[in-house]
């Protein structure tokens, strides 16, 4: 047993879900993990070590407000990966 950041899940969850709002240019593993990356850099971790903290931590997740900030992030790090993504655009 180890401890998971379950703001990774969270976010990844709403990353899958809101992909095609973000409008990103290219939408390849790359251009998504970076958008991870930077969301996950600029949101709060949060650890849980058993079932039970993943419950809380999950409901508390689940309310709006807490959506709206990860969807926030999100946004940034899409804008800053459409502008400039780590890997070269071969194919424009
Ligand atoms: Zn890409």
């Amino acid at each position: 047993m180890k401890v998971i950041n379950l703001m990774e899940q969270i976010v990844e969850d709403v990353l899958v879900e809101h992909w095609n709002n973000l409008r990103l240019p290219c939408d390849c593993e790359i251009c998504k993990n970076d958008v991870l990356a930077l969301a996950l850099n600029a949101l709060p971790t949060r650890y849980v070590s058993n079932d039970k903290g993943r419950m809380i931590v999950q409901a508390r997740m689940m309310n709006e407000q807490y959506q709206a900030d990860v969807l926030r992030e999100l946004s940034r790090a899409a804008c800053v990966v459409a502008v400039k993504p780590s890997h070269t655009s071969e194919n424009s």
